[in-house]
């Protein structure tokens, strides 16, 4: 049996942007039987998605409205208070409505206090709902193509995920569900993962920069870290000096991407959750100071973080010292 079948209504809080490329695919491609409901505290982009989807996508007035007409219900909010507010403690907050047999999956990128915290709320409140952390990979250009990965707080053999997955494919890659092992455990995956990601950004720019300077071709200097033990990731897709990746951010101005206020966001929550665990974390306090200075100057607030690279001084006009280029 399809697990969509008996569902007639899913609604999206958070209408940013991850939250919008997401509801822009879940009004094109949910089944027909299925609507959307959508709200963000700012209504254009729900006014422009019921404009331009009349009759499959509806604005509700507030977070408890659209859990009221909602079965299914997934939030993309900013951070922890943004989600307990929008749940538990805000006006007209989601559990302030009956929400028996609901499915509410929190996509936002939290702490596992809040989300916890939340949890609980809701199991109290409503015995029957069930809430999950699932927080993503893949950044804005992933939700736009729906191939997000979602990393899920739940064991592989939880009864709802057939229906998680059945709502998800929707947005996500179809082989990217990873059931992390219960309650907040998609948090705790998704920042021990971004504490890489965002620390690869800073030692890829520290990188580059001192091989450039050193006087190697950029653009050798990323193969060599491909063949070698450096290979990772942000040095082959996203790397931070102009040029070098065409399609990364840093080749576009360094935008899109994921912005520096988000990268601060997700380092101090590594520090916190090693903090919590009784860690040594050398790198994540001296990281996240980094990710604030720079969102609090002007110039990078806006920016993808590998940005870093150009807040450390990095030669962006490389090309000149290197006449075949
Ligand atoms: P965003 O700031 O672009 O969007 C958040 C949206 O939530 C905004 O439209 C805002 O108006 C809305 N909002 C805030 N408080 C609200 C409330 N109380 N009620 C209703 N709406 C409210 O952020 P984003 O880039 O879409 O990121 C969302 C989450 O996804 C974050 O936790 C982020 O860390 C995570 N994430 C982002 C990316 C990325 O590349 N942007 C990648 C992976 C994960």
């Amino acid at each position: 049996m399809d697990p969509l079948q008996n569902i007639t209504s899913v609604g999206l809080i958070g209408l940013g942007a991850m939250g919008l490329p997401m509801a822009i695919n879940l009004a094109q491609k949910l089944p027909a039987h299925i609507t959307l409901q959508v709200y963000d505290v700012f209504p254009a982009a729900a006014n422009a998605l019921c404009t331009k989807y009349p009759g499959k996508v509806h604005q509700a007035a507030n977070p408890a409205d659209l859990a009221s007409k909602s079965s299914i219900i997934l939030t993309m909010l900013p951070g922890g208070s943004d989600v307990h507010s929008v749940f538990v403690s805000g006006p007209n907050a989601i559990s302030s409505v009956d929400l028996a047999d609901k499915l509410l999956l929190d996509c936002s990128t939290i702490d596992t206090t809040n989300t916890l915290a939340v949890k609980a709320h809701i199991s109290t409140h409503s015995p029957s709902a069930s809430f999950y952390d699932a927080p993503v990979s893949g950044g804005s250009i992933g939700a736009e193509r729906a191939t997000l990965t979602f990393y899920l707080g739940c064991h592989a053999s939880d009864p709802n995920l057939p229906l998680i997955t059945a709502i998800l494919r929707y947005v996500g890659n179809e082989k990217a569900f990873i059931p992390c092992g219960g309650p907040s455990m998609g948090c705790v995956a998704k920042t021990s993962n971004n504490y890489i990601s965002g620390l690869l950004g800073i030692i890829v720019s520290e990188a580059m920069d001192m091989g450039i300077r050193g006087g190697i071709d950029p653009r050798l200097l990323a193969e060599v870290i491909k063949s070698g033990g450096g290979q990772n990731t942000v040095a082959e897709r996203w790397n931070p000096v102009p040029g070098v990746v065409p399609t990364a951010p840093s080749s576009h101005g360094y935008k899109p991407g994921f912005k520096v206020g988000l990268m601060r966001k997700d380092i101090g929550l590594a520090v916190e959750l090693a903090r919590k665990g009784g860690c040594r974390n050398l790198f994540g306090q001296q990281a996240h100071d980094v990710f604030a200075k720079m969102e609090g100057m002007d110039e990078f607030r806006e920016l993808d973080s590998k940005a870093v690279y150009r807040y450390l001084g990095g030669i962006e006009d490389w090309q000149k010292m290197f006449p075949d280029a």
